[in-house]
């Protein structure tokens, strides 16, 4: 999902100081995915299915429009015959929030485009190979890897995951929070449905009629295993807002990791010389994949963070980096 609206919403609950950093990062990095999708589309022939469905987002209180108005995230409260327009079957008795800015991507579809344009730009892709360590020599940086091949490079670009504590202290906060979603059969009549972000459970359909069920948060848990209980109580909660789940055919189940810093929000930028980091995206990797990547670029490319990135720099967050080395 690519859902600024929703996640600044959802975010209202947990203020950081740095919230109205990370909504502006959210949103200018939304705004670049239409660009990059079709930019994608374009280079390999593999469409990342972007699609700027917009989200539902149940009403809890009255003024909700306002306040999100006033996070400034766009939104229209829906109900009645309108709601049932946007998302046929809705349970939503006091109606919804529809947030026209957000939308979603394929992860699957994303994953073989990105993969393919790297491997046409010439990019070599090593899978299957874990870096044990990372050391400073001479100007740049020796990547030690599990097989003991060495590779000498003026940067790094440490992106590891909630794995990537042991390679650097600015990692070293780092946490995983394990996420179990499930697929289930939609039909066709799903290709046309908005999100449905609904505190602890959403709903997103994707193409072909998948429609995807999310998502645990299970902070500390690194494993892959998936547990058929956990999946249930997902459902029961989908169902609440949308009763036909309950007769849709399970396809999938599955679990991935989430990298989360304290605070839940992302690092970004220069740790030292040589050596830039992308952690802890939390929820958010897919939605803040552009404004990382392009931002990263830059500062390898001209030597300075983007100002939209400046919040979110090692050296602002990490105070004890240096003592910690
Ligand atoms: C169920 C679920 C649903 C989600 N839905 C969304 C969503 O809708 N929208 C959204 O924006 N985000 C979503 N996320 C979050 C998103 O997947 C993460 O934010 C994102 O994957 C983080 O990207 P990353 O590259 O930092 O880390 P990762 O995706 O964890 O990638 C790290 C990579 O580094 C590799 N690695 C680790 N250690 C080493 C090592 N020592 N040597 C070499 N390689 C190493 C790993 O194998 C992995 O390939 C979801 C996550 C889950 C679990």
């Amino acid at each position: 999902m690519i859902a600024p609206g929703a996640e600044i919403g959802e975010a209202r609950s947990r203020p950081h100081d740095r919230s109205r950093a990370f909504a502006a990062l959210a949103q200018h990095s939304a705004a670049m995915w239409p660009d990059w999708a079709a930019r994608l589309l374009a280079e390999t022939g593999i469409d990342p299915a972007y699609r700027p469905c917009g989200s539902l987002v149940p009403l809890r209180e009255a003024g909700m429009v306002d306040s999100f108005a006033a996070l400034g995230v766009e939104g229209e409260w829906l109900h009645g015959a309108a709601l049932q327009a946007r998302l046929p079957g809705a349970c939503l008795p006091d109606g919804a929030l529809f947030l026209p800015g957000d939308a979603q991507v394929s992860s699957l579809q994303l994953t073989h485009a990105l993969m393919t344009s790297l491997d046409r730009k010439g990019v070599e892709i090593r899978e299957n190979t874990r870096v044990t360590s990372l050391v400073r020599s001479g100007g740049g940086w020796r990547v030690f890897t599990e097989s003991g091949e060495t590779i000498d490079t003026d940067y790094v670009v440490l992106a590891a995951g909630w794995a990537a504590t042991q390679l650097h202290p600015s990692a070293a906060e780092i946490y995983p929070v394990k996420g179990q979603a499930v697929m289930l059969d939609a039909g066709e009549e799903s290709a046309s449905w908005p999100l449905l972000r609904a505190g602890n459970v959403y709903l997103a359909a994707k193409p072909g009629g998948r429609l995807i069920v999310g998502a645990s948060v299970e902070p500390g848990r690194s494993n892959g295993a998936v547990d058929p209980a956990v999946a249930q109580g997902m459902l029961q909660r989908a169902a609440r807002y949308l009763p036909g789940v309950a007769q849709m055919n399970l396809l999938a189940h599955w679990a991935g990791v989430r990298p989360a810093l304290p605070g839940l929000m992302p690092r970004a930028g220069l740790a030292e010389p040589g050596l830039v980091v992308a952690l802890g995206a939390y929820r958010h990797g897919v939605m803040l994949a552009p404004a990382l990547a392009e931002g990263l670029a830059a500062l390898i490319d001209e030597g300075r963070l983007p100002d939209i990135l400046a919040p979110f720099a090692p050296d602002t967050v990490n105070e004890g980096l240096s003592s910690a080395r």
